[in-house]
Parts: structure tokens; sequence; C-alpha cells
């Protein structure tokens, strides 16, 4: 019975790349009328799946029921509030130090350089002490606008982590769905709560803004007040860090447009000040607070179709897809799994690059050929 669904597997997963359809079946064939069917169900489903979207089906729709990325280069497109992306790598679930949650909603994939990036923030926080990072959302496969949350993180340059450092355990499958992140901030004063913010949270976000390619970080008006009134000595970082509503239990990492991504679209850069001033007392008034006069227009993500995004997201939506989410998933060093060699070589040390997109293996940056791995066997997926 094992061997009849891998066989199966195997073969919609030819049909799905497009292999000889009649050598696949030819091969299903003798005898096997039971399963020549479920393969004809199987290549008719896996032939709905890849129609083009019409112009009129919600854009987040499409995209959010992408499991994997577009097989193709490397390469945001459009905006971060409007685009998407290919040639998307995956977070391992776990590192030495990060744990990514919420895997459910299947948003651990970003531009190589993003996944690179959080991979050394977690090792230099580390080494400043931080325990660990809990890695809330980054991105869809695709990118592209999602079913729920961000109306942003559309084109695998941001990334959301958690205010709340990592256990000193690898959390549960459950644990990762249902454990709630502390909130820094309280509702009403717009304030950091008394005690919950230490000399370490401040260290961890001026880590992440030491980053070149790190252009924004964004926090609730509460944490950067915090950080105005408590930070010494170099305070240029304070620039890239800039309030906005929510994120008071986790920060929001955005770096910039990647060398490969003509299409993508800057944002503005940030005034050179510290941001101290009155553009953040005007949070502390009562404006930024009044209530919605109309909570229940929709939202700019629960409208777009493919013709508001740019034109190339129906390429990327359309592109195939690598044979599995191990095939394009980063891991350690720059290192993806379709780069490290068999198991066997245990004497010599295992490959290392240094992090950082410019220092990737092509393979992290364009998955154009399929990794030979061999023929990847079923397994379950996230969220199911
Ligand atoms: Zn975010």
């Amino acid at each position: 019975m094992i061997d009849t669904l891998r066989g199966l597997w195997y073969d919609a997963v030819q049909i799905a790349e497009g292999s000889s359809l009649g050598k696949t079946l030819a091969r299903a064939l003798p005898g096997k009328t039971l399963l020549l069917t479920a393969v004809l169900a199987i290549a008719g489903l896996a032939a709905l799946a890849t129609q083009p979207g019409s112009a009129e089906q919600r854009a987040k729709d499409l995209f959010g029921a992408k499991k994997l990325p577009a097989l193709a280069a490397a390469q945001s497109i459009g905006f971060y509030s409007k685009g998407c992306f290919s040639g998307g790598v995956a977070l391992p679930m776990d590192g030495r130090h990060w744990e990514v949650m919420r895997p459910s909603r299947n948003r651990r994939w970003g531009h190589p350089a993003m996944i690179a990036l959080i991979e050394k923030l977690s090792r230099d926080a580390a080494a400043d002490g931080w325990p660990g990072l809990l890695i809330g959302d980054i991105s869809q496969p695709r990118g592209g606008p999602m079913l729920t949350g961000h109306a942003s993180h559309q084109i695998g340059l941001d990334a959301d982590i958690w205010l709340t450092p990592m256990p000193d355990r690898k959390l549960s499958a459950e644990e990762r769905e249902n454990i709630s992140a502390t909130l820094m901030v309280d509702e009403k004063t717009h304030l950091v709560k008394d005690g919950l913010w230490t000399p370490m949270h401040t260290r961890l976000l001026k880590r992440a803004a030491s980053y070149p390619e790190v252009e924004r970080i964004l926090v609730n008006p509460g944490i950067k007040k915090k950080l105005c009134d408590t930070v010494k000595g170099d305070r240029s970082w304070l620039r890239k860090v800039r309030p906005f509503w929510g994120h008071d239990y986790h920060f929001h990492i955005r770096i910039g447009c990647q060398a490969g991504s003509p299409d993508c679209k800057a944002q503005e850069a940030t005034a050179p000040s510290d941001g101290c001033d009155q553009a953040l007392a005007w949070w502390f008034t009562e404006e930024p607070w009044r209530p919605n006069k109309n909570p229940d227009k929709p939202k700019a993500r629960d409208l777009m179709t493919m013709a508001n995004l740019p034109r190339q997201c129906q390429f990327v939506l359309d592109a195939p897809a690598p044979p599995s989410a191990e095939a394009v998933t980063y891991y350690g060093d720059g290192v993806p799994i379709a780069a490290v060699p068999a198991p066997a070589a245990e004497s010599s040390p295992p490959p290392t690059v240094a992090a950082g997109a410019a220092a990737l293996p092509a393979s992290a940056n364009a998955f154009v050929a399929t990794p030979e791995i061999g023929i990847p066997l079923p397994r379950p997926r996230p969220g199911h």
C-alpha cells in the first residue's frame, strides 16, 4: 500500500512537472485500473490547480493557496504592500538560535537575502546574550497579499520577530501554534509596561538595525519612546526604528530591494534624525488612536485582484514549484539542503560560507535546475 502511494505520488509529480503523461500512464497501466483512475483524478486536480487565475479572482486567495515557491531566480517584484516574489527559500523550523512560530500559516518564506539575514541575526543576537529568536511571519511561498493580517510582507523582504525570547527548549508543534507572546505595551497609555523592557531588548534592536540591508524596523510607538528615552551614546541607529500601530509583541524588520530585482520598488529613505521629535510626540496625542469611523470597509489586500498587482506576478503564480519545501530550505550558514553533500562526509567539516546574500551559493539564489535529491517521499505538510 505504501509503495502504491509512493508510486502514485511520484506519477502525480511527474504530471505536475510536465513530463510525458503517456509514459507515466503506461507505467501505471498494467492491471492497475484503480490506480490509473486515481492518477487521472490527481492529474485533473493538478491541472485545475495550475490554471491561471482570472483577473477578477482575489489575489490573496490565489497566493494564499500556494504551498511552495516559484522555481526561478530570486526576485522581488513590486512594493512591500503590493507585489510578489520568485525564488523564495524557507527558513528551517528550527535553528541553533531560532524557532519558527505559527508554522501552520506557512509564512516562513522569503527572499534568500532575508532568510540569510535572519540566520545571521540569530547568531549575532545569541552572541550578544539574547537567548534566541522566535520567528513570526515572513512571507507566503510566493508572497502576494495574505488571507489574514499584514498589508506588507508581500515581496519576501519583511519579517516579524517576537520580543519574547526563545525558551531554553524545543517548543512542540502545538505550543508554536498557541503560545502567546508578551504584550510589551499598555494599551491605554501606549507606554512600555514597567519591568518588561530590558537592556537586552534594546541590544537586539540595535543589532538588527546595524545591518546595512535593514532599512527599517517597525515597533510600537511606546517602544520607540522607550528607546528615545534610554539609549545613550550612539543614537544614529534610532533613525531606522520607526513607530507604527501594533508591533507591541514583535518587531518588524524590512530590508531593501536586492540586486537582481529590477522591478522591486524601493521605499522612501528614512529622515536622518533619530525620530524622537514631534513625529513621535504625535503618537501620544489622541489623533492616531481615534476609532475607525468605517470599520467594515474592506482592506486593500481584501480587494486586490491580479490586475492590481505587477504583471509579472501572474508568471510568479503560474511558475512551477520545486519538488518539496526541503529542496528549497535554507540550512545554516548559507547552505540550502539541496547543496549539502551526503552525510558520508563526516570527517570533513560541513560546508560553510559567510552568511549574507552576497556570499550565498548560487543554488540558494536560483533554483532553476531541479535539485538532484531523488524522488521526494510524501511528508506531512505544515498545518495538516
Ligand atoms: Zn510585520
